[in-house]
């Protein structure tokens, strides 16, 4: 059974199912992102999921796929905030018309992690959510797909998943990613890596 395969199965036969998306899943110059999301949303619409993705450039929101099951806590550089931080508003991509903060008209800058005073507001509430969903999962069979995931943001989505996966006894984690898919010891027997862009084994899956 090739991996995909196997992986496959899981998704069929968890009972919740957790992504990460890391640096492999940037949509510039992947011409198919939509199409992958897409792809993603027909797979596991029906399962009891969540996404944590590191990704800033808002695409997997333009998606099919639930928003209210998603969290990026590393921002979104469509929703817009005051690049001095003179207040903790955030703005649809389409509230401002000339992107200039109607505070304090300094120029508006993306909700990201890359902002000089990143406002954090603009995803805690789906992270309360998130971590919410995530204590529901101690007792269940957990699926854990980690797609893409290296080391530019650890604490976000690769240390927190190893521990989720080494403290939930029915756990099962897939480590997809081109060249960091390695395991620590805590899952061991818990986790498989597979070394492999985690784009191109999506799109094969
Ligand atoms: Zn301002």
């Amino acid at each position: 059974m090739t991996d995909q395969e196997r992986i496959l199965g899981e998704i069929e036969a968890c009972e919740k199912l957790l992504i990460g998306m890391g640096e492999e899943w940037k949509s510039e110059s992947v011409p198919d992102m939509k199409s992958l999301y897409e792809k993603l949303d027909r797979l596991i619409k029906d399962k009891d999921y969540f996404i944590v993705t590191t990704v800033t450039d808002g695409e997997i929101f333009k998606s099919t796929l639930e928003k209210s099951r998603i969290v990026a806590p590393c921002g979104n550089v469509t929703w817009r905030q005051c690049s001095k931080s003179c207040t903790k508003d955030i703005w649809e991509p389409d509230e401002i018309l000339n992107d200039i903060c109607p505070h304090c008209n300094a120029p508006l800058t993306g909700n990201t992690i890359e902002a000089e005073n990143y406002i954090e507001e603009g995803y805690l509430p789906q992270w309360k959510a998130y971590t919410t969903w995530l204590a529901g999962t101690l007792n269940k069979r957990l699926l854990v797909l980690e797609l893409g995931v290296g080391f530019k943001t650890p604490t976000v989505i690769r240390w927190p998943f190893e521990k989720t996966v080494s403290i939930n006894k029915k756990a099962y984690m897939y480590r997809i990613h081109e060249s960091l898919s390695q395991l620590p010891e805590t899952v061991k027997g818990k986790a498989a890596g597979v070394s492999e862009n985690s784009l191109e084994f999506f799109r094969n899956l």
